[in-house]
């Protein structure tokens, strides 16, 4: 038996928004950030939990606070009590009636709370020694329906349901373990497509992504018409048509405004229409996609919980799902809306990028693969290449490929040098000397 005694928090910024990585038509400036934990045990083997959220600068400090207000959940607390039973712990946070008030699950509170429970999976991942992927696809089909709260979810998908979606894909697990390894999952990347960056450095990283094997890039499109036409035809002209373009507006328009741009861009092959309005709006996502088809919509990285997700799959308002490893509250809500996807048969290309988003949510995807969908077919993971030299474990991403982690944990542990490094605003990466130089 061990206890948790200690949760440590950090407010770790990368000041990314010096080179416009990163922005966006809503997201002129993001500092990468994370809200960052690390739960520590006084068992023998030294293990330790990490987790974060993930921000774009202010604001970092009100989600370490958030994490900070749920470590009386934690403390003290009887280590493999909680592990051994993740759905129970999962409730013990998201149903703590004071808290609950902020939200109900969703915003700061319920993000803390994501942040928390993947850190205490990537404890329960090293405890057995495995890559949370292959962790969660080892599991019993009875062992994961237990991990989900089925509350406000049995108009759309119930216990039952989830259970028999399981079992159907119990059988070719092993097999489809061997086939990650074997060929990886399918990336695709956003790096050519910042909103900041010249057309010169547009061109230039297009052709660099086709030479990398990326049969999808992504362009972040919203702010003006003709700009984005131009774009457009520059990134259609550098890859030629066989590679997929998506475009991303980051909730830049209201719905009349979505599908007339839409339409001034269609004719540029467009893969998906991503975030073309507000996160909570199912109904107006519903009319954008009846307004824009065949043009699928995408969404998610904002969807604030799997209730939105549930309405939205219910209305035909995506046909894209989007996870975020870390805007709900972690693993456990995350394999709900996998399966919600899988119950309306709608593929998950997950949002990554940001800080830690792509080592995080790999294992979501590879799990859903192994244990839930068992397909790869029109699924794919956003890749970005911005600071994943931070991380123990960073992605391996190859030949438009990510080839799947091994190493123990769910791939959130920084580095603590850089964990220092970056802390705001004390450490030496803040100091006014070093931000003027760099700047
Ligand atoms: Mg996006």
């Amino acid at each position: 038996m061990s206890i948790i005694t200690a949760v440590e928090t950090f407010d770790v910024r990368f000041p990314t928004s010096k080179h416009l990585d990163g922005s966006d038509a809503m997201n002129a400036d993001p500092d990468y950030s994370a809200a960052y934990l690390r739960i520590i045990t006084d068992a023998a083997d030294g293990h330790e939990g990490h987790g974060f959220v993930f921000t774009i600068g202010r604001g970092n400090d009100v989600e370490t606070a958030a994490i900070n207000a749920l470590k009386g959940h934690v403390i003290g607390r009887n280590t493999e009590e909680l592990l051994d039973d993740m759905g129970a712990t999962w409730r013990l946070f998201v149903h703590d009636s004071q808290l609950r008030w902020l939200g109900p699950e969703k915003g700061v509170m319920h993000m803390a709370i994501g942040a928390v429970v993947n850190a205490l999976w990537d404890l329960k991942a090293k405890r057995a020694g495995l890559p949370l992927w292959q962790l969660l696809g080892r599991m019993t089909p009875e062992e994961l329906v237990n991990l989900i709260d089925f509350r406000y979810l049995t108009d759309a998908l119930t216990p039952e349901e989830a259970l028999e979606i399981f079992r159907k894909a119990e059988p070719g697990r092993r097999q489809r373990e061997e086939e990650l390894l074997t060929v990886g999952y399918p990336a695709y990347t956003t790096t050519p497509g910042w909103l900041g960056y010249s057309d010169e450095k547009l061109a230039r990283l297009c052709r660099e992504a086709v030479k990398d094997g990326f049969q999808q890039i992504k362009l972040k499109v919203g702010g003006d018409l003709e700009d984005d036409r131009r774009r457009l035809k520059i990134a259609r002209e550098t890859v030629g048509p066989d590679i997929r373009i998506a475009v991303d507006a980051n909730q830049r328009w209201d719905v009349a405004e979505a599908i007339s741009w839409m339409k001034e861009l269609a004719e540029f092959d467009v893969a998906w229409i991503e975030e073309p309005t507000s996160p909570d709006d199912v109904l107006g996502h519903a009319a954008i996609s009846r307004g824009v088809a065949p043009i699928p919509v995408a969404t998610g990285e904002h969807v604030q919980n799997r209730v939105i997700f549930k309405q939205m799959l219910q209305a035909d308002a995506l046909q894209v799902l989007q996870i975020d490893a870390a805007r709900v509250a972690g693993v456990n809500e995350n394999i709900a809306i996998l399966l919600l996807a899988a119950k309306f048969n709608v593929p998950v290309c997950p949002h990554a990028g940001g800080v830690g988003l792509c080592e995080a949510v790999q294992h979501l995807s590879m799990f859903d693969f192994v244990a839930v969908s068992g397909t790869l077919e029109r699924r794919m993971i956003e890749f970005v290449d911005h600071l994943h030299e931070h991380f123990i474990t960073p992605i391996d991403v190859r030949q438009g490929r990510y080839w799947p982690p091994l190493a123990q944990g769910a791939g959130a542990e920084m580095h603590l040098a850089s964990l220092q490094e970056f802390s705001y605003p004390g450490g030496p990466a803040w100091m006014p000397e070093t931000v003027a130089i760099a700047g």
